[in-house]
């Protein structure tokens, strides 16, 4: 019995510190971490620029409020327009927040245009968050089950299928925008068309839609850019990202252009923490890191070396039926559920998590070295392989 809400299912390790890819456990035991406190530890554990980072901020300032001027929240707003394309940015405190800031701004939006019900198109297999306006989004039933009433100003489509979006927008004129993943991540690394993101935008354009991407999952450079959608030549109204944002600090941020930039003004939506000068003072040294360390890139290559990888060392087993993937967002998909799998790679000293039931999900570390993301493949395939 333990004084915790019963919300996870946990497994019996704890660790007790990090470095890089590795992770320490109380009896002292070492961990490959090829999961990054899932997408979150992009540069790795202990990095030493969050690590001053975060001593050099703490010893100065935590928080004030945003009642005030916060340059390093401003700051930090600048760079990632810089790198992104878009124009302004909320900060919140999670992937949740950033996306009932989009949700918040597509009914907005739709309200200024005089639409009493504005609807937002949401994917089936998609996942937003836990809150109750990103849980009415998210297409698994799972995770509204018990939470009814959902919200209303939803409707779903199949996840990669334009085609049903320009039918949505045939039949309903309530609809002022689109939220998608780039990539489905809990949805089990489902990669799209090529075409998939730039067919959205043409159907917002010709209807006026937002067209708004969650990139919580996708974005902090693990896809070998940003933010997925810099290799689609797509510009979205919307982006939200969160989790390796902070490398571990937690921060979320929407980011807006255009039009949907202007939607939200005084009053209409805030944060106690959100943006505060901790989560900042991460966030620049990761996007700072990101950079100067040329992880982007590394994350590309990286991804290739692992799939070729697995592909070679997996490639007598019947039980896989694809291998896939983006920068350092990989799956291994099985014909049958496998989550076993997640305690049989504990034993082999690796970190992994199984999605969709069938999917085993890889979001190592983009600081990995070549000898580390070899041992990777080596221990993934090993679990896999003997299990
Ligand atoms: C994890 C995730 C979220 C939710 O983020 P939290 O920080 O847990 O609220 C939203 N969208 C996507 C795509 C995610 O992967």
């Amino acid at each position: 019995m333990s004084n915790l809400m019963d919300t996870y299912k946990r497994l019996p390790v704890a660790f007790v510190r990090g470095e890089g890819a590795y992770l320490e456990d109380t009896t002292g035991r070492r961990y490959l971490d090829a999961l990054s406190g899932i997408a979150v530890c992009g540069l790795g554990h202990a990095h030493p620029a969050v690590a001053r980072a975060l001593a050099e901020q703490s010893a100065t300032l935590l928080h004030t409020s945003n009642l005030y001027e916060v340059p390093l929240q401003a700051s930090l707003a600048e760079k990632l327009c810089a790198r992104s394309g878009m124009d302004r940015v909320f900060f919140g405190n999670s992937g949740a927040e950033a996306n009932e800031a989009a949700i918040k701004i597509a009914r907005l939006y739709g309200h200024n245009r005089g639409i009493d019900v504005p609807t937002t198109v949401v994917m089936e297999g998609s996942f937003h968050g836990r809150t109750m306006g990103t849980l009415t989004a998210t297409g698994n039933r799972k995770v509204q089950a018990g939470f009814e009433p959902l919200l209303k100003g939803f409707v779903r489509a199949p996840f990669g299928d334009a085609g049903a979006v320009a039918q949505i927008a045939q039949n309903n004129p309530d609809v002022t925008a689109v939220l998608v993943e780039p990539i489905l991540g809990e949805g089990g690394i489902i990669i799209p068309k090529d075409d998939y993101l730039a067919e959205l935008r043409r159907i917002c354009d010709e209807h006026d839609w937002l067209l708004m991407l969650d990139e919580v999952q996708t974005g902090n450079g693990r896809v070998g850019s940003l933010f997925a959608y810099q290799q689609s030549g797509v510009m979205p109204d919307v982006v939200t990202t969160a989790k390796g944002l902070g490398n571990g600090m937690p921060i979320g941020a929407c980011l807006a252009r255009g039009k949907a930039a202007q939607v939200l003004k005084p009053g209409n939506h805030g944060s106690t923490f959100g943006g505060n000068l901790l989560a900042c003072a991460a966030a620049h040294a990761v996007l700072d890191t990101l950079e100067a360390d040329g992880l982007m890139e590394r994350a590309i290559e990286l991804g290739e070396r692992i799939r070729t990888g697995l592909a070679k060392a997996l490639a007598g087993n019947n039980a896989i039926t694809d291998i896939r993937g983006r920068g350092l967002m990989l799956a291994i998909e099985l014909a049958s559920p496998c989550g076993e799998l997640v305690q049989k790679g504990l034993e082999q000293g690796v970190l992994i998590n199984v999605t969709r039931d069938n999917v085993v999900r890889l979001l190592p570390p983009l600081t990995l070295t070549n000898a580390e993301a070899d041992e990777l493949v080596t221990r993934v395939a090993s679990t896999i392989n003997d299990a």
